[in-house]
């Protein structure tokens, strides 16, 4: 079995790279919550520090374009997977994995929203591409109270479209609904068994985090040349679907990758979020805790049982 424990360590035993980063938050998500219990799909080699997400201050580099001083973040690669992550108040990466923090978001800005909103943001954005527009009807999001899920709500509600939450939390209803949901439903009336392989069309597009019989039932119900972007596997990995959506309703299914995307990509999106698509109640999200937190609040996301935003203050 495997256990967490605060230790005491030196900078100089952290990996190799250019910049040394004094994080000062850090946040959690699903991807955390595997590795800090032992997936090795995430990571291999223990002990490890966990924290695929940071922002702090660089205090050391060897890169020009990445100055001591800089205020930065940082996402994806490597971090916290198989290299020592943001559950510390030191880290050093190469200088390629970070991201100047954008001028108009706050490190702790950047990390309510995180892994998580990178991912709700490049769901939104695949869905725009692929033509989805307010006026073609509801887009549902699965998983809604969670990271993505309720970053997504906001995301789309803040972009004009009627965003229906799917979540297995009935008492938060009116938390989706301040996050700009329209209506709230429960996970039962989407992740049925259900033998027909095309359900009433409902859906102009989706979000899904949850994978399984949600996506499944996602793809019955999506409406004639619908999209769904999918970036999660909380429920399960599998997707036993069929092809008559695609092939009698032309529906699309979006596969959204937040670690291997190209820098400008990333940069972009991190622009967008500090800007058009900034979100005016990113606090409503944060729950604020303590490196001494970390087991009991990675435990309740590991059982579906968190909301929003955990962020790690460092500092
Ligand atoms: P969270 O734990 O914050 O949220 C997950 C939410 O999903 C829960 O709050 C719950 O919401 C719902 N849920 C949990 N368990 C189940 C279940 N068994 N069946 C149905 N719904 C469930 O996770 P994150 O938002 O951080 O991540 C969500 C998913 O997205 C994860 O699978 C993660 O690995 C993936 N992800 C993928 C990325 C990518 O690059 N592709 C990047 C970031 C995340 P509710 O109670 O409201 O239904």
């Amino acid at each position: 079995s495997y256990s967490g424990a605060i230790v005491q360590r030196k900078v100089e035993d952290l990996p190799p790279g250019d910049i040394l980063i004094r994080v000062e938050y850090s946040s959690l998500n699903f991807k955390d919550a595997l590795s800090a219990s032992g997936n090795k799909g995430v990571t291999r080699n223990f002990p490890h520090t966990p924290g695929i997400d940071l922002a702090g201050k660089i205090v050391e580099s060897n890169n020009t374009d990445m100055p001591v001083g800089l205020n930065v973040l940082v996402t994806g690669f490597d971090l916290g997977m198989n290299t020592d992550g943001g559950f510390a108040q030191y880290a050093r990466v190469p200088a390629q994995w970070a991201v100047p923090l954008p001028e108009a978001l706050s490190l702790r800005d950047s990390m309510i929203l995180g892994t998580a909103g990178l991912t709700a943001a490049l769901c939104v954005s695949k869905l725009l591409r692929n033509g989805l527009t307010p006026d073609q009807g509801e887009v549902l999001v699965s998983g809604a109270t969670g990271g993505v899920g309720s970053i997504a709500v906001a995301l789309l509600a803040k972009l004009g479209f009627n965003v229906v939450a799917c979540s297995g939390k009935p008492e938060q209803t009116s938390f989706l609904r301040s996050l700009g949901a329209s209506s709230v439903i429960g996970r039962d009336e989407i992740a049925q068994p259900n033998p027909r392989p095309m359900l009433k069309e409902r859906w102009a597009g989706a979000v899904d985090v949850v994978g399984g019989d949600m996506l499944l039932g996602i793809l019955k119900t999506l409406k004639h040349s619908g999209s769904v972007a999918a970036c999660g596997l909380v429920g399960s990995t599998d997707l036993a679907a069929s092809v008559f959506p695609f092939i009698l309703r032309g529906i699309n299914l979006l596969g959204v990758d937040s670690v291997v995307v190209s820098l400008e990509e990333k940069a972009s999106m991190w622009q967008k979020l500090s800007h058009e698509w900034k979100l005016s109640n990113l606090e409503e999200l944060a729950r604020e805790i303590g490196l001494e937190d970390l087991e009991s609040s990675l435990g309740e996301i590991l059982a579906g049982k968190s909301k929003g935003r955990f962020v790690l203050k460092l500092t």
